[in-house]
């Protein structure tokens, strides 16, 4: 399609790109389809290349904090925006849609209804009333001008059409004027005539003429870069219809009538004052609605006006229920549905499915659940044949409770020309869950593990991460791009960008790094604990340090044995702590470890490190580094990606696992395994765990249903940290995986394990993904730069801590490295190169032949236990916890020298059951890192 006329640099013309760059979107029916076929079509380095070129944030900009919230490109003005509309291919024409018209209605749905969306596998398809779309084409405010349909100039028939609506979006505190675009469809027959990618362009246009350069919008594929995700749930209303018709399936062990009975409801709803909202209800219901969704940080910002548009009741298009107060006659609960009917493709004894889904719903003297299951009651009543929501809001505390089941896939949210810091994922509102339209997901659990796999080079097709383009772009290799989040690594960002305002900035506390005041004596990289700790304690001796890394707070939750925070003089920072630790593998019965554990206050450590670093006189600088080269003085030359040059005598890296554009490691190590845990600070009714002990693992049955799925495939366990018998910290955790354990998996084990204990989630907190890279080769010893803390593999393997580790021997490394440069001012000249045996002193000091032996007894025992499944792992610790007490407690605590370890092993050999005997025996003879470690031990 010639389409020439793009006013250069606009954004329109940004649009010309993505349609010129992708052939593919010819084929498409709806926006998200268009953007998953584009992702799926075009090579990886393509499509990062187009987001780049797009005002949406960008991925390598999330930890990022000095980029501002709002508009990333500012308004162009009218003048300069298009006036004709594009050219259409010549057979075509424009129209206008006015939904006012009874006969353009009627040819609107009738092109949707017959050309729509449907679900993956082609069973049904969206079937919008015709009262529905003129309510959701035409709400206050509305331009028919962008309600746009196009129409073959013989037939005059509409064959496509686009809409979009104006939406007051409140963005924290800014209200923002954005266009919602919706409902793009071409005719099935059409699809090969390119007319989707001039119809976006041409609705941009129109918006723009309106004077409106945002916009919000959803897809099911993770493009640069969500603001929050969410997934559908469905509440069977009508289980016997749902599973004839394949939109779910009976489960394990039950029978139709159980089912049936299982899903039943009450007659009516229970509670008291319950009733439809009426037209003089808009004014409260108008306050109860601001006043809830001020707690989100973006939300439609809805007057009257769009209370009485958006929720009065119109039969067959949306609900809404409200509680008045038999007392008072106060408005004081709302809640509402709207709704939308598929077609069910191919079914000879069922034409429609009738869904409701869940709209905005506010609470605040009833019980949440109760009126959600009121909600229910009223849907069931008005023949819904099922209830879907998004677990968005406060959604989650309603959903297990009231038996929804997970539905298979993800969607994200997008604001376009705008950019939002990160926020809490559960705290975001449905400002748009009424306008996407996600494709039907049933109850089947599909793996999508694979989050990222659109993002992904479509070559190759193997499930790994090889050819991802950001290996290529931003990580040194396949190794580190899997240490820095693989396919994993949004959630790893969003983990690393939680919002922790009370921290305190480093550069408000630190002095600059001067630059052209000479050399520094030695350059930390990277702010972790290991980095702070590294920096202060070397310039407690008088070197002159620098600290160079992004100004983040600590965002990790972490958990430490009391007495080994003590030793470090670190108990202040503890925040609360556990006089006992409990392990339960199969029954309720636990061991107790007779160990105090800890919960590290992330403010008060980055508060304590931070001191030093001050007290030591650190200087710091707010940067990524890109590179560390020699000068040919041998000086370290430090590149920031803000373009200083940081000169210095010696660099060591604490830029975290995913460190390999800094450092070289060993060639030919073991592959790198991954532990995740998925976890969430909630307040909760029904909590069986005491708060004075900590459970450490809960390998128990996550749920007493023994239905073969996915998330049952990887042995996990639970870690619980109650802090009162109502507020815990729950940890879903995957000890260690060669193939990661995506956190989808085990947020959905976590709520089913929640479930099955009876605890009921009231309200969350926090979500914390934890990604920890272990095991993985050693650094190579022989480099010149140093490395300290998760950079240098100081992580251990088969637990994933290393905090306590890099705190404990900061003091000793900082003193090496003060005695090498001591050495060198003393014996060479200033510009005399430091020697590589000189590092190679610092390098021994942090991986001295005791450690590489205790290292390479852990790389073992991680190998052996990636293989188990759950019940293997549940034999293992069963033997692990026989064992006399020092023993497992020096395993734990990491204290056991390399020749306990081999006293550990044997051990554990001879009181082991049979088959984990034999097990062990194979795993000597066959896993290379049997062999290793028998080298290791040998070479001293
Ligand atoms: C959620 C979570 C919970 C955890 N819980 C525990 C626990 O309870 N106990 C435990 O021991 N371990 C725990 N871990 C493991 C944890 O990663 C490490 O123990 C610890 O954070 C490693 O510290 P570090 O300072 O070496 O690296 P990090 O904490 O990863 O810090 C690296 C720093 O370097 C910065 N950086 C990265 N690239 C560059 C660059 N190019 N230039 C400059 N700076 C850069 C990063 O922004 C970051 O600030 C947890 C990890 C996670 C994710």
């Amino acid at each position: 399609m010639a389409d020439n006329n793009s006013p250069p640099g606009s954004v329109e013309e940004k649009v010309d790109q993505i349609v010129e760059a992708n052939p593919l979107v010819k084929d498409d029916t709806s926006l998200e389809t268009i953007v998953r076929r584009f992702q799926d079509s075009m090579s990886e380095a393509k499509t990062h290349k187009f987001w780049e070129t797009q005002p949406v944030g960008q991925f390598k900009d999330i930890g990022d904090t000095s980029l501002p919230e709002g508009p990333i490109e500012p308004a162009t003005p009218l003048s300069e925006v298009k006036q004709e509309p594009y050219n259409l291919p010549s057979v075509y024409e424009w129209t206008t849609c006015d939904m006012n018209s009874d006969d353009m209605c009627s040819e609107v749905y009738n092109l949707l209804k017959n050309n729509y969306v449907e679900d993956d596998e082609n069973m049904f398809r969206f079937n919008y009333s015709k009262e529905f779309l003129r309510w959701a084409l035409r709400p206050p405010g509305y331009y028919q001008s962008w309600h746009i349909g196009v129409r073959a100039k013989t037939s005059k028939k509409l064959v496509a059409f686009i809409s979009g609506v104006p939406a007051r979006i409140r963005v924290r505190d800014e209200v923002v004027k954005m266009a919602e675009i919706n409902f793009l469809c071409v005719h099935k027959k059409l699809r090969s005539k390119r007319l989707a990618p001039v119809m976006i362009k041409e609705v941009t246009r129109r918006v723009h003429l309106e004077n409106i350069w945002q916009a919000a919008y959803t897809a099911g594929v993770i493009l640069p870069t969500p603001i929050t995700t969410c997934q559908y749930w469905h509440r069977s209303l009508n289980p016997k219809k749902l599973i004839d018709v394949g939109f779910s399936r009976l489960g394990a062990r039950m029978t139709m009538s159980r089912t049936i009975k299982l899903y039943k409801l009450p007659d009516a709803p229970i509670t008291p004052g319950f009733r439809k909202m009426e037209p003089r209800d808009v004014p409260a219901v108008t306050r109860l609605l601001r006043n809830y969704l001020s707690q989100f940080g973006v939300a439609t910002d809805f007057d009257e006006n769009d209370v009485e548009h958006w929720l009065l009741p119109r039969e067959d298009v949306v609900d809404s229920y409200l509680v008045e107060s038999p007392e008072t006659h106060d408005v004081t609960d709302f809640c509402s549905f709207y709704t939308l009917p598929s077609t069910i493709l191919g079914n000879p004894n069922y034409t429609t499915l009738k869904a409701a889904y869940s709209y905005y719903n506010v609470a605040t003297q009833t019980s949440f659940l109760q009126l959600m299951n009121d909600a229910l009651i009223v849907s069931k009543q008005k023949g819904f044949d099922v209830f879907n929501a998004l677990d968005v809001m406060h959604n989650e505390s309603f959903l297990k409770e009231l038996k929804f089941g997970p539905g298979d896939g993800q969607l994200h949210y997008y604001l376009y020309n705008y950019r939002l810091k990160t926020m809490a994922v559960s705290t975001f509102p449905s400002w748009s869950s009424r306008k996407k339209f996600p494709v039907v997901k049933r109850y089947s659990f599909r793996n999508i593990r694979f989050g990222l796999c659109s993002v992904r080079a479509s070559g190759g097709g193997s499930s790994g991460s090889e050819s991802c383009v950001a290996v290529r772009e931003d990580f040194a290799d396949e190794e580190d791009f899997v240490k820095a989040g693989g396919s994993e690594i949004l959630f790893v960002q969003m983990q690393q960008n939680k919002d922790m305002d009370e921290q305190s900035k480093l550069v408000d506390k630190l002095p600059p790094i001067s630059i052209g005041d000479g050399a520094l004596d030695l350059v930390v990289i990277g702010c972790g604990p290991a980095g702070l700790a590294l920096a202060a304690e070397s310039a407690k001796l008088g070197l002159k340090v620098g600290l160079i890394g992004p100004d983040l707070p600590f965002t990790n939750n972490y958990g430490v044995w009391e007495d080994e925070f003590n030793d470090l003089g670190l108990q202040k920072c503890i925040e609360h702590v556990w006089r006992d630790t409990l392990v339960y593998l199969d029954d309720d019965n636990p061991i107790t470890i007779g160990r105090a554990y800890g919960r590290v206050s992330r403010r008060l450590l980055h508060e304590e490190l931070l001191r030093r670093c001050v007290e030591s006189g650190v200087s710091y600088l707010s940067s990524k580094v890109d590179s560390i080269t020699e000068a040919s003085d041998g000086l370290r030359l430090v590149a920031c990606d803000d373009n200083n040059v940081i000169p210095c005598r010696l660099a060591t890296v604490a830029s975290g696992a995913a460190s390999g554009k800094l450092l070289q490691y060993e060639v030919g190590g073991p592959r790198v395994c991954v532990q995740t845990a998925y976890g969430v600070e909630v307040e909760v009714e029904n909590s069986p765990y005491d708060p004075e002990q900590m459970v450490f693992m809960d390998y128990r049955d996550y749920t007493n249903e023994k239905v073969r799925s996915l998330e049952a495939e990887y042995p996990t366990f639970l870690y619980a940290m109650p802090m009162t018998k109502t507020r815990l910290f729950f940890e879903e955790t995957c000890l260690a995986s060669k193939d990661v354990m995506p956190f989808d998996l085990l947020k959905k084990k976590l709520m089913l394990r929640l479930d099955t204990l009876g605890i009921r989630i009231l309200k969350t907190y926090e979500e914390e993904w934890s990604y920890i890279p272990v095991g993985g080769s050693l650094p190579n010893t022989e480099q010149k730069n140093l490395a300290f803390g998760a950079a240098a593999s100081m992580v251990h393997p088969a637990t994933g801590y290393s905090v306590v580790r890099s705190l404990s021997e900061a003091p000793k490394y900082a003193s090496v490295i003060a005695e090498i440069l001591e050495q060198e001012t003393q014996t060479t000249s200033f510009t005399k190169q430091i020697n590589s045996n000189i590092s190679r002193q610092a390098w021994d000091t942090l991986w001295p032949p005791e450690r590489k032996r205790q290292r390479a007894f852990f790389l073992f025992g991680l190998a052996l236990i990636v293989q188990f499944d759950t019940e293997g792992i549940r034999s293992f610790f069963r033997t692990f916890f026989r064992l006399p007490k020092w023993m497992w407690q020096g395993f734990l605590g990491s204290t056991l020298t390399s020749g306990d370890l081999v006293l550990f092993a044997l051990y554990m050999f001879v009181i082991s059951p049979n088959n984990l005997r034999k097990g062990l025996i194979n795993h000597l003879i066959s896993d290379p890192t049997g062999a290793t470690m028998i080298k290791t031990y040998l070479k001293v």
